[in-house]
């Protein structure tokens, strides 16, 4: 029977593979065994009603190892602790595959965010902000969007931190709208750092990608952007889902046509010329390439079996349960993980961090070089760490993402504890 899906044992197992891999010290084992710090808020707001109504929020910074911690924030009506624990955990590891100096965060706010106004979510941002405002800010916590939040969410994010201070910090989040000091091509950079992390794998096993026959769970802000760009390299989208349902057509589904359809209903289902079609049955269809890119967990013991796609592309963060990862390793699938695939959003982050504290602009070009530069090179880095230690693409890039954050730890302890044993006359 399958277990209770719990996002952050999943984590846990992998951090843990591949400690014992590296035989970790036991305290650098327990640090990072745990997030450092977990907040619970609440706040209130008044409803278009005029009802007051409480909601419950939380911040989780798993690690401040490589830097101040780094993170979406999502609104969700039934998101777990333990899904927040998580992805504030794969964030510390996937911003070490690319080497950027940021740990990792996560915020929730659980709501029910298709079914509120725009002034209501507004003013639960901005509740929600100045209850967790103390430990965020550009050197401590840095927020961005996630699943049904977007680049409005983080100006308010930014508006509401700011608010009452003789300063304005922009670094506080990442995703801003342009006029809020957000980079150009941010929109699509997790979509087009998944698209180079395919391309160049794609080159490396000589796997041409033209007329290679695609499915997608998720047409939001990354399924959208990883479906025109895959079908802009010659892919067939045979069939996409999202939380209304699915549509599949196996002549192919022109994404560029869908975005129209989807900015005016709300959602896929209904597209002209195709038919109807779940997540499972998703999953499970012939295709080449299938691309989860919605919530955690997806993939599990209860499908992997019947997946016939000879490459999974993890654009969400999650997508695949352990129990599922073995089948698929069994069935010699090749699985980009989560912590590689979609690094590309937080790698541009990097640059908009950086951007806002030094006061200067990237052009759209530069962000995308030095985008593309950091994800071959995890790639790389991933693919050269698979060969070390005969693993999966998955448990590769856990070894090198943990050993980097301990490396990190073991250096600032040394200092640490340099300057604790002066003071003590040591
Ligand atoms: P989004 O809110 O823009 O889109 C989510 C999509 O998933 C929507 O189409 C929604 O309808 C669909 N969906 C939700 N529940 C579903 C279900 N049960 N079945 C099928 N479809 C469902 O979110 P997003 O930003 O595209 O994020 C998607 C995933 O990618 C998340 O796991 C997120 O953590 C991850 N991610 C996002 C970014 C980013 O820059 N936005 C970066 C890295 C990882």
């Amino acid at each position: 029977m399958a277990k209770k899906y719990d996002a952050f044992a999943e984590v846990t197992l992998l951090f843990e593979r591949a400690a014992e891999r590296l035989k970790l010290e036991p305290w650098i084992f327990l640090k990072l065994s745990q997030p450092e710090r977990e907040l619970i808020v609440h706040p209130t707001i008044i409803l278009d009603n005029g009802k007051p109504k409480t909601f419950v929020g939380s911040r989780i910074q798993h690690s401040t190892a490589k830097g101040p911690a780094k993170g979406g924030m999502r609104y969700s009506p039934d998101a777990s602790p333990s899904e927040c624990k998580a992805l504030a955990a794969l964030m510390t590891w996937k911003c070490a595959v690319i080497d950027v100096s940021f740990g990792g965060g996560k915020g929730v706010v659980l709501c029910d965010p298709l079914n509120m106004s725009e002034k209501e979510l507004k003013r639960l941002t901005w509740e929600y902000i100045l209850a967790i405002k103390d430990i965020i800010g550009p050197h401590k916590d840095i927020l961005a969007p996630d699943m049904f939040t977007n680049d409005r969410t983080m100006d308010w994010v930014v508006e509401a931190y700011n608010h009452g201070e003789n300063h304005f910090e922009l670094a506080v989040a990442t995703g801003k709208s342009t006029s809020f000091g957000g980079l150009l091509g941010r929109k699509d950079a997790t979509g087009t750092g998944i698209f180079i992390v395919l391309e160049e794998l794609s080159k490396h096993l000589d796997f041409s990608l033209e007329k290679k026959k695609v499915a997608i769970l998720g047409f939001g802000n990354v399924g959208s952007a990883i479906a025109k760009l895959v079908h802009k390299a010659g892919c067939r989208i045979i069939a996409v889902t999202d939380i209304h349902g699915g549509i599949w057509r196996e002549k192919g589904i022109n994404p560029f046509k869908l975005q129209t359809y989807v900015d005016k209903r709300k959602k896929i289902v209904g597209f002209y010329d195709t038919n109807p079609i779940d997540n499972e049955g998703l999953i499970s269809l012939p295709c080449d390439i299938l691309i989860p890119a919605a919530i955690e967990g997806q993939i599990n013991v209860n499908n992997a079996d019947g997946i016939k796609a000879k490459i999974i592309l993890e654009g969400a963060n999650g997508p695949t349960t352990q129990e599922a990862d073995e089948i698929l390793k069994e069935k010699e699938i090749i699985v980009i993980p989560d912590i590689l695939a979609n690094a590309g959003g937080v790698a541009v982050s990097y640059l908009e961090w950086m951007q806002n504290l030094n006061q200067i602009i990237f052009s759209e070009e530069e962000v995308i070089r030095r985008m593309k530069k950091r994800m071959k090179k995890a790639l790389w880095d991933v693919l050269a760490t698979m060969k070390k230690h005969n693993v999966t693409m998955r448990e590769a890039a856990y070894i090198l993402a943990v050993k980097r954050v301990a490396e990190s730890l073991r250096l600032k302890r040394f200092h640490n504890y340099k300057e604790i044993d002066l003071k003590m006359g040591g």
